[in-house]
This record gives structure tokens, C-alpha cells and sequence, in this order.
């Protein structure tokens, strides 16, 4: 099979074609490792390789596959983790120079888990420092680049995990998402990708930034690929508190079941005036569409909407204050030589290893938090969230999903909001909410701009919900082919330039 094709397959395909033995798992690394020679200067997916593991990796599952022992569906699969995700003796820089050096001794747990299944790690994708943004430009490794337009942001924090499945360099990735980080970088780049229920994915071993928020997830060329790269990593962990002890349903199985009599519902505060006409539009036919494959489409409200962004910003930061205290230059990372005493050590340790926005974070969480502010601010943003969190469940009693657009606007052109934080922040209007409600939610692809750019369809859903959201993104994406199956051309025409 010509490379290229070879990289086009979804997981199912290529897992079948390794399993009859057409083709080896050290060959589909080898055609990886490649595409990301070639088009990594371009799209700044990596923020480190690992070949050397990786191709390991491969015969082993090749020994596996031959042997027809503890196959499973990633069983030599090359996927890649974003660089939140520790892995034992590989860099793990969450995007920060803090962490430049830092090499873990331990594998997180969906590290361990996606080799216990015999995927192929690549290696490590950008993101924004700390996963604090919503474009990559956060990052110290610079922003990776859109594929469908490389002037333009990926989106964020999770920018390389989809930059990478669709510039095709890898079947499928993990990011994390606290307010957004998946579904708006899926979106822009025109993936799938999807944020499950808070504590459906162990969170041990993932460098944190907002604890009762963060969540980790897949990307995947197809709503199927994101079934089956969930089925992997999620389930109880005894290493993380917060952990949900539900059995794990086999997500891929029941994906085809389509959308008969299931209840959507639109909330209307999730179309405002600032919202593309383009991507109203492309999002409004998806679920009319959804509608014509059976779906119940009704009218619901989310009246808190309007206080999300604020309410997320204000938690956010001060669990972030806290989580980043640990950065000291003392246990690991990087240390600023050359301090007279240990107070001014701490001082330009961190005053030089975080970037600006990390810093802007700390210093309003560590205000949200003081004593004088805290009932106005810290407190107030826990009854607003308590409140965002209510509605849900109102509309919840109405409807099974709840569909709206990911983002207000396709992909942003690089530096285009970089110089003012709170437009940045406006990116994420749509996607904090389930965060704070701790709900699973995912984007589909759903159409383009008129600049040929991605635009995001999200469905979101109740707790542990997983199962039925895969499926209604899946009866889309069967009546919507063309929106998730071709490959972005503007990269491959930045490739020929040179
Ligand atoms: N853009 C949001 C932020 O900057 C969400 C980031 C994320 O989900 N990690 O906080």
C-alpha cells in the first residue's frame, strides 16, 4: 500500500491490516516517523520524539500480532501524547521551560495503559505552557501551526494533538481538556475529539493545572478511533481520588445504533450575537441533520451561560496558583543558578522559567484566593458553578444531548489575540461549562468556512454518557463523509512549496 493511504486509514482499518499480517506495525511506524520528518517544521506538532522506543514498541506488538496473543484494537498503532502526559525516561515539558529538563521516573497511568494495549508511542505534542491557553501560542516550544491554513492557530492547549492526527503523523492522540483544550484545537483542525465525564480517565500522572477541571481525552481522525482510544485509557484507578469506579461499557460496539427517538436539545443562550454566521449556520444544519437521522430536536435553556467564562477563569487559576506552587526549582525542573539566599532562588527560578500568561494565572489565582477577596471572588465563581451545574441537569430532564457549536469562530490567524487575554479567553464561551459541570462532551467535524477552515459541531451529554454521545456523533459523521475524510491541502501545498 502507497504511504499515503497508508496514513489515511482510521484505526479499525489499519488494525485490521495488521492483524492479517499485510503489513507490520514497524512499517506503519517507520511510514509515521517519516511524515513527521517531512511536515513537522511546518505544523510544530512535537515537542519531542521518541523513535527509538517507539520502533521497540512496534516488533513487540509485531511478536503479539504474529502470535495472535493479547491483541487488542491499538495493539501497533503509533499514537502520541500531549505534553502534559508523563512518561518513565521520556521529556515531559507540559510546554514550559520550567520543565525543560524534567524526565520522569513513572509512567502515568494512561501512558501505561495505552502500552499495556500495545499502542506505539511516538513521542510528546505541543501544547500551551501548563495547557493554559487556547491557541498553543503559550508555548515555549512556539505555536504548532493549522494544517488547513499554517498562518493560523491550531487552538489549545491541546494544539500538536490535533495538529498531529490531522496533518496525519500519528492514528490518534491524548490531550487533556479543563476548559476546552480538546474540543477547540479538534475543532479548528477538523478532528474528532473528546472530553469524557470529570474522573472517567485517571488524572495520576498528568502535570496539573486545574484539578477539580482537568480531564484527559482522545483525538482521532473519527468519532470510532476516539471509541477506541477511550476503551483503553479509561476506568477506575486507585491512584487518583477522583477516579469514577463504573465499569468501563465497550464504547465501539454499540456505534452504529444511530439516533432513533434520542432527545437533543438546543440551548438557546449558546447563540449569540457573536457567533460566526458561518459556524451558526454549518452547526444548525448538523442538527437538523441529526434530526432527519431520527433525533427528537427541541428548544432548552442554560440561563448561567452567560457567567461561565467568568466563573472558569476565577477557578481555574486559583487551583492552578496552588498546583504550580510545586515548581520551586528545588525537587525537579529547572533551577536559576546564582542566588545570593533561597527566597531569591525561588524568585528567578520562577520569574524565569514560566511565561507570561502561566504567570498572569498565578498572580490573579493568588488573588482570587487572599484573604478580603476570596468570598468576593473564589466564592462567588463556587455558587456560580454550583448554578451552571444546576442547569444542566434541568435540561438534562428534558433531553438525553445537548448540541451547540465548539467555538464561536473557525481558526485565528497566529498573533491575532495574543496581545489581549481576554478575547483569548472568549475562545472557550461554549466549551467551560461542561468542565465546570464535569460533564462528557466531544466535537465532531461539521463543515468549513468559506476559507475552507474546520468548523466543530459539540454534542455534550450526562454523566457517563460516553456511550451515547460516540453514537449521535457517529450517525453524523456516517451522513457526513466528506467533512472528516479528506486531508488538509493547504499543508500538503506548504509541503511542495518547501
Ligand atoms: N483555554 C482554556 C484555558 O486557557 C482551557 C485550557 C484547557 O482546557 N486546558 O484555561
Amino acid at each position: 500500500m502507497e504511504k499515503s493511504a497508508l496514513l489515511e486509514l482510521d484505526i479499525g482499518a489499519l488494525s485490521a491490516l495488521l492483524r492479517r499480517r499485510e503489513l507490520t506495525s514497524e512499517e506503519v511506524t517507520r511510514a509515521c516517523l517519516e511524515r513527521i520528518e517531512a511536515t513537522d517544521a511546518i505544523v510544530n506538532s512535537f515537542v519531542s520524539l521518541c523513535p527509538d522506543r517507539a520502533l521497540a514498541a512496534a516488533r513487540e506488538a509485531d511478536g503479539r500480532l504474529a502470535a495472535g496473543n493479547g491483541v487488542t484494537p491499538l495493539t501497533g498503532v503509533p499514537i502520541a501524547l500531549k505534553d502534559v502526559i508523563v512518561t518513565r525516561g521520556v521529556l515531559t515539558t507540559a510546554g514550559s521551560k520550567i520543565l525543560g529538563n524534567f524526565i520522569p521516573p513513572y509512567d502515568a497511568t494512561v501512558t501505561e495503559r495505552l502500552e499495556e494495549s500495545g499502542a506505539v508511542i511516538l513521542g510528546k505534542l505541543n501544547c500551551d505552557e501548563f495547557a493554559m491557553g487556547s491557541s498553543t501560542e503559550n508555548s515555549a516550544f512556539g505555536p504548532s501551526r493549522n494544517p488547513w491554513d499554517v498562518e493560523r492557530v491550531a487552538g489549545g492547549s491541546s494544539g500538536g494533538s490535533a495538529t498531529a492526527v490531522a496533518a496525519r503523523q500519528c492514528f490518534g492522540s491524548l490531550g487533556t481538556d479543563t476548559g476546552g483544550s480538546i474540543r477547540l484545537p479538534a475543532s479548528f483542525c477538523g478532528v474528532a475529539g473528546m472530553k469524557p465525564t470529570y474522573g472517567r480517565v485517571s488524572r495520576y500522572g498528568i502535570v496539573a493545572y486545574a484539578s477539580s477541571l482537568d480531564q484527559v481525552g482522545p483525538l482521532g481522525k473519527t468519532v470510532r478511533d476516539c471509541a477506541l482510544l477511550l476503551e483503553a485509557v479509561a476506568g477506575f484507578d486507585a491512584r487518583d481520588s477522583t477516579s469514577i469506579a463504573d465499569p468501563v461499557p465497550p464504547y465501539a460496539e454499540r456505534l452504529e445504533e444511530g439516533v432513533e427517538g434520542l432527545r437533543i436539545g438546543v440551548p438557546k443562550e449558546y447563540f449569540p450575537p457573536g457567533i460566526e454566521p458561518e459556524v451558526e449556520g454549518a452547526v444548525r444544519n448538523a442538527i437538523a441533520e441529526l434530526g432527519d437521522l431520527g433525533a427528537e430536536i427541541l428548544d432548552v435553556s442554560l440561563p448561567h451561560t452567560e457567567y461561565a467564562i467568568a466563573c472558569y477563569y476565577l477557578i481555574a487559576t486559583a487551583e492552578a496558583s496552588s498546583n504550580l506552587a510545586r515548581y520551586d526549582g528545588i525537587r525537579y525542573g529547572v533551577r536559576t543558578g546564582g542566588a545570593a539566599d533561597m527566597a531569591e532562588m525561588y524568585c528567578q527560578t520562577r520569574s524565569q522559567g514560566f511565561g507570561r500568561e502561566v504567570k498572569r494565572r498565578i498572580m490573579l489565582g493568588t488573588y482570587a484566593l487572599s484573604a478580603g477577596y476570596y468570598d468576593a471572588y473564589y466564592l462567588k465563581a463556587q455558587k456560580a458553578r454550583t448554578l451552571i451545574r444546576a442547569d444542566f441537569a434541568k435540561a438534562f430532564e428534558k433531553c438525553e444531548v445537548i448540541a451547540c457549536a465548539v467555538s464561536p469562530t473557525t481558526a485565528f490567524r497566529i498573533g491575532e489575540k495574543t496581545s489581549d487575554p481576554v478575547k483569548m479567553y472568549l475562545s472557550d464561551v461554549f466549551t467551560t461549562s461542561a468542565n465546570l459541570a464535569g460533564l462528557p462532551a466531544l466535537s465532531v467535524p461539521c463543515g468549513f468556512d468559506a476559507r475552507g477552515l474546520p468548523i466543530g459541531l459539540q454534542l455534550i451529554g450526562r454523566p457517563l454518557a460516553e456511550e451515547t454521545l460516540l453514537r449521535a456523533a457517529r450517525a453524523y459523521e456516517r451522513g457526513r463523509h466528506e467533512a472528516v475524510a479528506h486531508r488538509p491541502a493547504a499543508l500538503e501545498k506548504a509541503l511542495e512549496e518547501g
